[in-house]
């Protein structure tokens, strides 16, 4: 979701800068206009300064500079126009990019965030197979065939603990005489409920 939103950015950026670029241009652009209407406007200036030629001459000297000055006035306006816009875009490329930078870091934390979780959860997987191993390799193989049996025949819960008296399987109470059963079977002996059939783990809280 992050990455996506900073692949949308990346091309934004791009987009900015292009736009960014083509008014720097522009305003290379714009300001070589003021500087010729300038420069033309500071020979005719000189010429009049001189006072050489005739008086029409002159006159139409002083006519043209009006008009430069009319022109330079307009074309610098043109280029302050052209320079806020240029301002304007190159402050969205820094904006873009300041939040690209705060985005692939949250994106670099929620990485390292799955990362870890991920680590976590395969420990946990490997601490819970070699638990098991160690369970089965402990337990005879009569007791796992008995056990993968209910099993299959119970709902996937093959043993169950008994508390206070009490079935953790099927919930029902063992009446006196499975008790008695039980509380004399030796603990290595496989005690089962009369009920579930499930086998019975016994505790010191099972009430024996
Ligand atoms: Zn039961």
């Amino acid at each position: 979701m992050a990455r996506r939103e900073l692949a949308a950015l990346e091309t934004e950026i791009v987009n900015a800068r292009t736009a960014a670029g083509d008014v720097q241009r522009e305003l290379t652009k714009s300001d070589q206009d003021v500087q010729l209407v300038r420069g033309r406007a500071a020979r005719n200036q000189s010429r009049l300064d001189a006072g050489q030629g005739s008086a029409k001459d002159l006159q139409a000297l002083q006519h043209e500079l009006a008009s430069l000055a009319r022109r330079q006035s307009e074309l610098e306006d043109l280029e302050l126009a052209v320079m806020e816009r240029a301002e304007v875009l190159t402050a969205r490329v820094t904006e873009l990019e300041a939040r690209r930078a705060e985005l692939a870091q949250r994106v670099e934390a929620l990485e390292s965030e799955r990362d870890a979780a991920l680590a976590t959860l395969d420990a946990e997987a490997e601490k819970v197979a070699s638990g098991r191993a160690d369970i089965v390799a402990g337990v005879g193989e009569d007791l796992l065939a008995l056990y993968e049996k209910v099993r299959a025949s119970s709902g996937g819960m093959a043993a169950a603990v008994l508390r206070h008296r009490r079935c953790g399987g099927c919930r029902l109470e063992l009446g006196n005489v499975d008790l008695d059963r039980i509380r004399k079977a030796p603990q290595d002996e496989v005690v089962r409920c009369e009920e579930c059939r499930r086998i019975m783990i016994r505790t010191g809280e099972s009430g024996l």
